[in-house]
């Protein structure tokens, strides 16, 4: 797996960055693309992974291979046992919930051992780390192969920058009433969030150590590398650069700067639970901008009370719909709802999905007229770059911070109005969403140029001479000057 492409070590030669993704699909898919972006400008990358994770995105890894892309995946061995995890457990996607979280993050903490001994027998010395925020222990780990460590969170900086003065403010120690609403002193302008939407809230009492861990680890890193765009973010950008008193590198958005085909759209996360070409084959049979794609993201399942409302939103709506469902606890109820009822009511316009969509490849296609999401950074990213505006729909950690980014300031989303998880929302206000979204007279086009022109500038960004692409630019060169000095950079 490992491919031993032939490069020069030393200053001044080939940079060595290592990527070090947390193991959960909306954490590594990103980091792939990031891969794919490092290795095409000339770096040289290792990948951290696991043996099964590494399956879940053979394909990429086989393309990367025949392409002599510079890219090595380093599969190693999960400790499940050693921490008394089911075995099998190597993505957070497999937990039976988040409160096993700290389980799994020690785990992916004896991944250190392993992997800096990998490193310290590379032909190449390693000159960079690209980790994920959950792991702390990799800012040590950089320290002792004495090379800088950039974090990167999966998030955008308006959400950064929020979780910056929450933390600063000390939200969460306080005793505060989870619908009270906060302020949030210092940002660009008033953003007033309720306890229960803010990120982290899934952690609990439990993690609050961990929590205070990873921001004063993030506040030592040598910069941050974030997934976003200056257009879209400037403003918040500069607030969290000052904030942080380092560099923040806007390296995005990756699956435009990747430039990625279709295949790799679609092999980046799971096998997709359909073909991808039966996908298009039933797009390909439906009018431009007149189908709603529906996603929760890769963690989100929603209870049989809660698809049946929205099914029956999307019933009396009465136009086409791609809509992708997890299975969750009561799965066999869900499916036996869908087969029974629902898919027969909608037969002529409505596909459902059981599990893993290739959604880049749906979101991509000329049908595709909207997206009702969860809100996962990824998601708003990839409906961005398709040019769509989205019904929004958070459920937890970055996701409402990222629906106020949405709906208040780049205005191309309709909320549905879950104020918060735990909310039903009921088949009427998921009707009444889609149908603004969708439609929405004056408003409704208005919002589907800006989002068009949100298209534009997303790609823009990752042209040569865009923002991301220069950054990208700018982070090889800077590392392989090995010029890293805190502000510095
Ligand atoms: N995804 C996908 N098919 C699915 C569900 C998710 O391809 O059926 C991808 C999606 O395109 C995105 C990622 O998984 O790249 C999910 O990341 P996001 O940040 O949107 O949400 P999360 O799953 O982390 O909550």
């Amino acid at each position: 797996m490992t491919n031993q492409t032939a490069v020069n070590g030393g200053n001044g030669a080939k940079p060595h960055f290592v990527l070090v993704p947390f193991l959960e699909q909306g954490h590594i898919i990103p980091m792939v693309d990031m891969a794919h972006v490092l290795a095409g400008r000339g770096a040289h990358v290792s990948f951290l992974t696991t043996r099964l994770n590494a399956l879940r995105i053979k394909l990429i890894i086989e393309r990367a291979e025949e392409s002599r892309l510079p890219i090595e995946f380093v599969a190693l061995c999960f400790p499940c046992a050693e921490v008394g995890l089911p075995e099998g457990t190597e993505n957070a996607d497999a937990l039976p919930s988040y409160d096993h979280l700290d389980t799994f993050l020690r785990a992916c903490a004896m991944l250190r051992e392993p992997l800096t001994s990998h490193l310290r027998r590379h032909h190449l010395p390693p000159s960079c780390v690209i980790s994920d925020a959950f792991y702390t222990w990799t800012g040590d780990m950089a320290r002792e192969l004495g090379v800088p460590r950039l974090v990167f969170n999966g998030y955008g900086c308006f959400t950064l920058l929020a979780r910056y003065i929450l933390h600063r403010e000390n939200v969460y120690e306080q005793g505060i009433d989870e619908s009270q609403m906060l302020d949030l002193p210092g940002f660009p302008h008033r953003l007033q969030i309720s306890k229960a939407q803010v990120p982290g809230n899934f952690m609990g009492p439990r993690l609050q150590r961990f929590r205070c861990e990873v921001m004063e680890e993030e506040s030592r890193a040598d910069g941050v590398v974030v997934n976003t765009f200056d257009d879209i973010e400037a403003p918040y950008v500069e607030s969290y650069q000052k904030a942080m008193g380092k560099r923040v590198w806007t390296i995005g958005p990756l699956l435009r700067l990747c430039g990625g085909d279709a295949t790799h759209m679609a092999a980046r996360g799971n096998k997709a639970a359909i073909d991808g070409n039966e996908c298009i084959r039933w797009l390909d049979s439906m009018k431009p901008s007149s189908v709603i794609y529906v996603s929760f993201g890769s963690l989100v399942s929603s209870t049989l009370q809660q698809i049946i409302e929205i099914g029956m939103g999307l019933e009396t709506w009465g136009r086409p719909f791609i809509w992708v469902i997890r299975p969750g606890k009561q799965a066999a109820e869900v499916e036996r709802w869908l087969s029974e009822e629902f898919e027969e009511m909608v037969r002529s316009r409505g596909l459902v999905i059981r599990g893993w969509a290739p959604q880049m490849v749906i979101l991509s296609h000329p049908a595709v007229g909207g997206f009702v999401t969860h809100c996962g950074w990824n998601s708003i990213l990839e409906g961005m770059s398709a040019g769509l505006p989205m019904v929004t729909w958070p459920n937890f950690g970055d996701q409402f911070l990222n629906q106020k980014l949405v709906v208040q300031v780049l205005r191309i989303g309709v909320a549905v109005g879950a104020e918060n998880s735990d909310v039903l929302v009921k088949r009427e206000e998921v009707e009444k969403a889609v149908s603004e979204l969708m439609g929405g007279g004056e408003e409704g086009e208005a919002r589907r140029k800006r989002s068009r022109e949100l298209k534009d500038s997303a790609k823009r960004a990752a042209e040569r001479g865009g923002s991301s692409h220069d950054n990208i630019g700018m982070l090889i060169q800077q590392i392989q000057g090995s010029s890293i000095d805190g502000c510095a950079m």
